[in-house]
Parts: C-alpha cells; sequence; structure tokens
C-alpha cells in the first residue's frame, strides 16, 4: 500500500486540492472552505500559544482560536501534559469516570451569582449540536408540546429543527435553512427577529399554548457579534414563563469565554453593580447549553439546569439521550484543566486584548474612511461594514460585507489569520501578549486600505 500512497502535501494548494478529492468541499465544516473570502484555505500542521502554522512552514497570529475553545491559547503545558495523562491511562471505557463529576461539580459552582446556580444536574455530550438538539427535546418533553421558537440569526448546531435562518456557515453561504429538513419540521420551528420584542409577544400571543421553549445565544455572536439589547433576555425569559414555555440559554459559544459564568453571569454582575440591594439575576433560563471552551478544545459540551428537568433524562426520565464517546475521559481531562487554569487574570487579560484590537481595529478603519459599527459582547467582538447600529440578522445582511474579503487577505498575507467570514466573531486568547498584540495592531493600516478600496 505504501507504493499508492501520494507523497506528503507539500502546499496549502496541494492539501486543498487534494481533500477536494476525498473531503466534500474538501473540508469537514463548511466555513474552512474560505467560501466568502475567497482564495486558498491554509492546511494546518500545529499550533502553540497565539500561533498557528501551517503546511508551508508559515506560522500566524490566530484569531479564530478554535472558534472558541482556545482561551488560553494553544497546546497550552498543563492542558497537554493533562490530555496526555488521561490518554496514557486509557481513551474512554464506555463508562462512568470520577472526572466527569468532577467537571459538573465546577460547571455548577462557576455559574453561579451570590453562590446560587440554576445548574443543578448537567449532561455532558460531544458536541454543542447534541446539547441544543437535546435541551429542545427535554423542553418538549417537559411541556408536551410542539413548538421551538429561535431568532434569525442565532446559531445553535446543524440539528434538523435549528437550521432555519440560522447564522455562521449558512450566513456566510446566504442559506435560508437546509434541504433534506422535511417541511414538517421546518414548521415546528418558529423564527422571530432579534431584538424584538413586539414579535416575541406576537409568536406568544398566537401560538403561546403550543411553544415548547425558545432557544437563544445569551449574546449572539454567529452574525458576526450582536449583543441583546438592554434587558431583552430577561424579556424572552418572562415571556416564556408566562407562556409556560421553557427558555433555553445557548452559551456554547459565550460560556466560559465573556466570562468565568459565562454571558449570563456577566450581564448578573453588571446588575448587581447597578442594583447593590438586588443582587440576584435579572433573568434565569431554565437550560443552558455549552461547547468549546468547556471541553478545552477536545469534543465535549453540556446541557444544564434545574433538577426537576434535567432528571426527566434518561436513566431518570423518559426523555432519552445517551453517547458512546459522552464525558470521554480525555477530552473531560482537557475541560477540567482549561477551566481551572481561567481565573481572573485570564479574563481580565481577554477583556483587555479584546478592547485593544476592537479599538485600534476601528481606528485604522476610520483613518481609511471606512463607514464601521463595532460590535461586542464582553471580550467578543467583530465589525459591521455599516454607518448604523444593526439590531437583527437583516440589518447585519445589509452591511457593506464585500469589504470584508480584501480586509481578510491583507491580514492573512501580514501574517494574521481572522474568521473567514464577517459573520464570525474574533476570537482573542490570554496569550496573545503585547508583542503579539502590536503585530496585529501594525497589520491593519494596510487592510483598512484593502477594505477601503473595495
Ligand atoms: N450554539 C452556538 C451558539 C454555537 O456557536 C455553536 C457552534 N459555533 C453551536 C451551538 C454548535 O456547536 P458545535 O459546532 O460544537 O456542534
Amino acid at each position: 500500500t505504501t507504493s499508492n500512497t501520494p507523497p506528503a502535501p507539500a502546499t496549502n494548494q496541494q492539501s486543498f486540492d487534494r481533500a477536494r478529492g476525498v473531503l466534500p468541499g474538501g473540508v469537514n465544516s463548511p466555513v474552512r472552505a474560505f467560501g466568502s473570502v475567497g482564495g486558498t484555505p491554509r492546511f494546518y500542521v500545529k499550533a502553540s500559544g497565539s500561533y498557528v502554522t501551517d503546511v508551508e512552514g508559515r506560522s500566524y497570529i490566530d484569531l479564530v482560536n478554535s472558534w472558541g475553545p482556545a482561551i488560553l491559547g494553544h497546546a497550552h503545558p498543563e492542558v497537554i501534559d493533562a490530555v496526555q495523562q488521561a490518554a496514557s491511562r486509557g481513551l474512554g471505557f464506555g463508562a462512568s469516570t470520577p472526572a466527569e463529576t468532577e467537571l459538573a461539580e465546577l460547571v455548577r459552582a462557576r455559574i453561579s451569582v451570590g453562590g446560587v446556580s440554576p445548574i443543578e444536574r448537567l449532561r455532558l455530550v460531544s458536541t454543542g449540536t447534541e446539547a441544543t438538539m437535546t435541551a429542545i427535546r427535554l423542553a418538549r418533553g417537559a411541556t408536551g408540546r410542539r413548538l421551538l421558537v429561535k431568532f434569525a440569526g442565532h446559531y445553535h448546531g446543524h440539528s434538523d429543527g435549528l437550521l432555519a435562518e440560522a447564522g455562521s456557515g449558512l450566513a456566510t453561504l446566504s442559506m435560508p435553512g437546509s434541504a433534506g429538513v422535511t417541511a414538517e419540521t421546518a414548521a415546528q420551528t418558529l423564527v422571530i427577529e432579534y431584538n424584538n420584542v413586539a414579535a416575541l409577544e406576537q409568536v406568544f400571543a398566537e401560538h403561546g399554548h403550543d411553544i415548547a421553549g425558545v432557544i437563544f445565544e445569551a449574546a449572539a455572536a454567529n452574525m458576526g457579534v450582536l449583543a441583546p439589547q438592554p434587558g431583552f433576555n430577561e424579556t424572552i425569559v418572562r415571556i416564556a414563563h408566562e407562556h409556560g414555555a421553557l427558555a433555553i440559554s445557548d452559551e456554547v459559544l459565550t460560556g466560559f469565554r465573556v466570562d468565568s459564568a459565562g454571558y449570563w453571569g456577566l450581564d448578573a454582575r453588571a446588575a448587581a453593580v447597578a442594583n447593590p440591594d438586588a443582587p440576584e439575576a435579572r433573568w434565569v433560563p431554565d437550560l443552558f447549553t455549552f461547547g468549546k471552551v468547556i471541553g478545552g478544545g477536545m469534543p465535549l459540551a453540556a446541557l444544564g439546569g434545574s433538577a426537576r428537568i434535567m432528571e426527566l433524562l434518561a436513566p431518570l426520565g423518559p426523555v432519552y439521550q445517551a453517547g458512546t464517546l459522552s464525558g470521554n475521559p480525555v477530552a473531560v481531562a482537557a475541560g477540567l484543566a482549561t477551566l481551572r487554569l481561567a481565573d481572573d487574570a485570564v479574563y481580565s487579560r481577554l477583556n483587555q486584548v479584546a478592547e485593544t484590537l476592537s479599538t485600534e481595529t476601528s481606528a485604522a478603519l476610520s483613518a481609511e474612511g471606512v463607514e464601521h459599527v463595532v460590535q461586542h459582547a464582553g471580550n467578543l467582538f467583530s465589525f459591521v461594514f455599516s454607518g448604523t447600529e444593526p439590531l437583527n440578522f437583516a440589518d447585519v445582511k445589509a452591511q457593506q460585507g464585500y469589504r470584508y474579503a480584501p480586509f481578510f487577505h491583507s491580514m492573512l498575507e501580514s501574517g494574521v489569520s481572522l474568521p473567514p467570514s464577517v459573520f464570525e466573531a474574533w476570537f482573542v486568547s490570554a496569550a496573545h501578549d503585547d508583542g503579539v498584540v502590536s503585530k496585529i495592531v501594525e497589520a491593519l493600516p494596510a487592510a483598512a486600505k484593502a477594505a477601503a478600496a473595495a
């Protein structure tokens, strides 16, 4: 067989060509194909700290960070050590391990405000898609109802019911949904405009008795970043509860990244500062979903909530869910190590890097007269090429998105890897030290010029 094995690819282009011969589009997840920015996707062979290195041996400062998990930077030595130790004890047992309980206890302790956690029980799964899919099944199981409400531009993974007007790769490819989803399934998801209280009231007025739950990104970050208007998450939870429906806050992307207690914790802390007499959270969803950071770069995700709802899951209750790889010991080791290392110093560094980069990028764009708005949700940020503050998916889609590809490629040429789509957040890590931040800032003027010329 060795004589039939093609030689190891030498360039990104050769790697991509070879990949396209066996992987649809040359990728295992669509956005990786550079569809909206054009050009040749980089094929990586390693990553360390704030850098990724491609097959040609070229290194780039990384602002994708594995789409979120790498808050400590890539291949943090203590995380790698924990993973190697776990691996040496066996890759998976298909049975429980003590570390799963430790991770669940750690999550419960972190997602808490004033010592109270809305997460009494947690189930570990392998991907964010599984977490949201199971949360929805639980909402239907708990309420005996059929319909789900989601917001246009929010992305919750690729399960059938959640692809309607979703963000992320669907936004990048301008796809309203997906072929292969039956009309019956699509009809069970009601899609409404984000940040629109009247739309929320109306959908519940019309279908309230039939709605099992509302799923929402705690802060939208899959159509670029678009934080909820003040009070909007609170309103979602209140209206859902008034109608006996569940509120599912998707923190797959924001959880353990924007704050040690996720976007929910960030918001609750801000509320406590604003109103010290009532330090409790203003909104508490029934279910949370987590992914990305919780697995430290390994396939791990989770859903959690009150014991009353979570214990409807098998083996205790009638809602079925299972997984051969659920709670995989190597993934759990990566997640535990990452969360334990993610202390206050890490979060303040993430915030500082995000603040500097968003300010400097905005200044570079302004210097070239490029109309834009900076979008923030904690340390997640992105830019909308538009003169007005967006509130929803339609606003975001109306931007001068064609300015992003030349901006992106200029940065890439300068050795900075940005998300290959205007509809994605920029992800910083605590490994982005001042020297690295300066290098990014030095690359900005040329990129802003390219965006202006588009
Ligand atoms: N929910 C949100 C908010 C996400 O950002 C993502 C992935 N980007 C998912 C769910 C799906 O997670 P996964 O890709 O692990 O299935």
